[in-house]
């Protein structure tokens, strides 16, 4: 049977601060005694780079072909960050509807084109991935990693893992650099504020299902045309 797909309308219009302020307010109050925001962080990038580690640990005197690997998985890992951007985070899709709410009505309601910032650490919970998601996507694609090491080459799924999990990890820290106050020195430097500008655009409600999709660097957006170019 066709799932009924609720309607974003409502989602996409400013809201006034009194009500953003209500909604921040019950998604803070919702976040758990023992959550820890610096954990939060330390887990994915952990799992991340020991992952590059390991799979760097592995190559064999890569050929200049096994390296294309690199960039080819750069640009499809784009392309797919602005896929499920689109259709997993701003559309309920069976079974990640939890991407959904916490992205579209949470991330989005709370965070807005000139409200930004993050207030504390604890507001990382708002912001990061689940801290199991790098292992979930990992794990997903380990029959991709497989079908490369015995198809292709084990050097060439070593640099699949290690160009997957290094874009992962990127995805992450950029994403978190776009929300944090403008106090903080990595939020006024020169990289974070071009792309901030990209990701603070889809922001605005009334875009946000349209345009800018890409979190990182905004290449499938340029090449699909849903960079905004509007006031
Ligand atoms: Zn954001
Ligand atoms: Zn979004």
């Amino acid at each position: 049977m066709a799932r009924s797909r609720p309607d974003t309308a409502p989602y996409e219009v400013t809201q006034p601060r009194s009500r953003r302020e209500r909604v921040r307010a019950e998604a803070v109050a919702r976040i758990p005694w023992w959550y820890n925001p610096w954990g939060h962080l330390a887990f994915p990038s952990c799992v991340g780079l020991g992952l590059i580690a390991a799979s760097i640990a592995l190559l064999d005197r890569p050929t200049a072909v096994e390296l294309l690997t690199v960039p080819l998985v750069l640009v499809l890992a784009n392309f797919n960050e602005w896929r499920i951007h689109k259709h997993i985070l701003h559309r309920p899709s069976w079974p990640l509807e939890l991407l959904f709410w916490r992205h579209t009505p949470e991330h989005h309601m709370i965070f807005v084109r000139d409200d930004m910032a993050m207030r504390e650490t604890k507001e990382f919970r708002l912001v990061l991935i689940p801290f199991y998601g790098i292992l979930a996507i990992f794990l997903g694609t380990l029959p991709v990693t497989l079908g490369l090491w015995f198809l292709v080459s084990p050097n060439v799924a070593a640099l699949y893992v290690a160009t997957s999990m290094g874009y992962v990890v990127a995805y992450e820290w950029l994403h978190l650099a776009y929300h944090l106050p403008m106090a903080n020195p990595i939020a006024r430097t020169r990289l974070v504020g071009w792309l901030r500008h990209h990701h603070a655009v889809h922001h605005t409600p009334e875009l946000m299902q349209r345009w800018n999709f890409n979190v990182t660097v905004p290449l499938a957006d340029l090449a699909l045309g849903t960079i905004y170019r509007g006031r």
